[in-house]
């Protein structure tokens, strides 16, 4: 059995071509259906639905011997015990750090101030600024981010922007886009060595079906 870990949304929705090319059907709609465990055309091949920041964590231990998960969600994870032979060109987007309109963040970071980020992405967001130069105190999130720099929370957040219509609908600005993010396909680097008659035609099929 090869087990496959997807989250619910933009990458199951975007993985599904991927799978096509590969002669694979999922026989469920996770949006209609409540399981967690969907089976597909094939008896060998199933898909488990995590939330889209464990798809590593599973794929790492065994849970999952592959899985799909945002460059986000890798950086943040730190990729240990994954084989990362792919980037499948899907759920495009971009970090970036937003503020306020009467926010001055060029100035800002000229003057040296310390910095307040809020931002369920740390790793990232210490990474950057620590590479500017720049002195922030980081203030962990789980979501609804733009509300930070609303209520005083912070100075600044550091987010995923695709369009930007979040960002504008609660009044903030896109300054600074320091990464393009796309997702990848991650294989649990065991099950790559044991399972690998089945592994390979499905990574050569993801291959040869990324978006361009
Ligand atoms: P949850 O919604 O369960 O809290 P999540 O927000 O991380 O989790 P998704 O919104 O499905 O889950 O995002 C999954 C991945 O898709 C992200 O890790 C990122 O790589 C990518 N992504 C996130 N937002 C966008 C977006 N607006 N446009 C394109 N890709 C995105
Ligand atoms: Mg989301």
């Amino acid at each position: 059995m090869l087990t496959l870990a997807l989250s619910k949304g933009r990458i199951f929705e975007e993985t599904l071509p991927l799978l096509a090319a590969a002669g694979i059907t999922v026989l469920e709609d996770p949006e209609k259906s409540r399981k967690l465990i969907l089976p597909t055309n094939r008896d060998d091949v199933r898909v488990v639905l995590v939330r889209a920041t464990d798809v590593p964590t599973y794929v790492q231990y065994g849970g999952a011997d592959l899985g799909v998960a945002g460059k986000d969600v890798l950086l943040e994870h730190g990729g240990e015990g994954l084989y990362q032979p792919l980037d499948l060109n899907i759920a495009k987007c971009r970090m970036s750090v937003a503020v306020r309109k009467d926010f001055d963040y060029a100035a800002a970071v000229k003057q040296g101030s310390r910095i307040r980020v809020a931002t369920k992405y740390t790793e990232v967001a210490r990474q950057h600024f620590a590479d500017k130069g720049v002195h922030v105190d980081l203030i962990k999130l789980y979501g609804s981010m733009e509300l930070a720099p609303l209520t005083g929370l912070a100075d600044a957040i550091v987010d995923l922007v695709s369009t930007g219509s979040t960002l504008k609908a609660n009044h903030l600005v896109e300054v600074e886009h320091f990464m393009d993010i796309s997702s990848r396909l991650v294989v649990n680097q065991a099950a790559l060595k044991l399972k690998r008659d089945q592994l390979k035609p499905l990574i050569d099929a993801f291959a040869s079906a990324i978006p361009a």
